[in-house]
């Protein structure tokens, strides 16, 4: 906690004084640009990989970036995504997944994970991630293997994120658009969905605007 405890001090003293005007402006309010969905894992700083400010992204985190299915839980999940799309505004959402996942490891050796009932229920969102890659990457070794599961897994949660009438109101009008983020920790690279090629692509090729409309296999980073 003295770590902490520390970074409070020098917020409070210097760092929040060197903004007063951004905190001011956003106490009466906030616009943000985006959701962003993505895991809960520490080593991911979504407003720092993207270098946003406070009042830029609307965030929701959770084990494994997953967004269930409309109906299929009454967790905070819905309760955010129908706040950031129908009372908020945003234009965009954001789906990140990221290497070396936690929840995708849990979610291919549940026998490593048995003492943690309710990470295994909430894997169970994820379900369509397990089959769709233990039936179409077979001989793949295991860290390829949970690499491959971040990737189809961010595409099976927008699949999910779409169920949601708020979403799917909003994609009818057209003025709502999805992206699929991989965020590769080991280099910091980002990498963006694209559905004309199947694959994730570097993110700084693709266009600000890349809108994911279908799903369609893709072949890995
Ligand atoms: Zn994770």
């Amino acid at each position: 906690m003295k770590k902490l405890m520390s970074g409070l001090h020098e917020y409070q003293y210097r760092i929040f004084n060197s903004q007063k005007d951004l905190f001011e402006r956003l106490s009466r309010g906030q616009s943000p640009e985006a959701l962003f969905i993505t895991c809960s894992d520490s080593r991911i700083n979504p407003n720092l990989i993207t270098q946003t400010d406070p009042g830029d992204l609307f965030i929701l985190r959770n084990a494994g970036n997953i967004v269930p299915a409309f109906g299929a839980s009454n967790g905070g999940e819905g309760a955010t995504i129908e706040l950031a799309v129908s009372r908020l505004g945003v234009k965009d959402i954001i789906l990140c997944g990221h290497s070396h996942c936690g929840a995708m490891d849990a979610l291919f050796n549940s026998e490593r994970y048995r003492d943690l009932p309710m990470l295994s229920s909430w894997l169970s969102n994820a379900e369509a991630t397990r089959k769709i890659v233990l039936e179409n990457y077979g001989g793949v070794p295991m860290d390829d293997l949970l690499n491959v599961a971040s990737q189809e897994n961010v595409l099976v949660q927008i699949e999910h994120l779409r169920t949601h009438p708020s979403v799917a109101a909003r994609l009818a009008k057209g003025d709502l658009n999805i992206h699929a983020w991989m965020y590769k920790m080991e280099t910091g690279a980002i990498f963006g969905y694209d559905p004309i090629q199947g694959q994730f692509l570097p993110a700084v090729e693709l266009s600000e605007d890349s809108p994911q409309k279908s799903r369609i296999r893709l072949v890995g980073l």
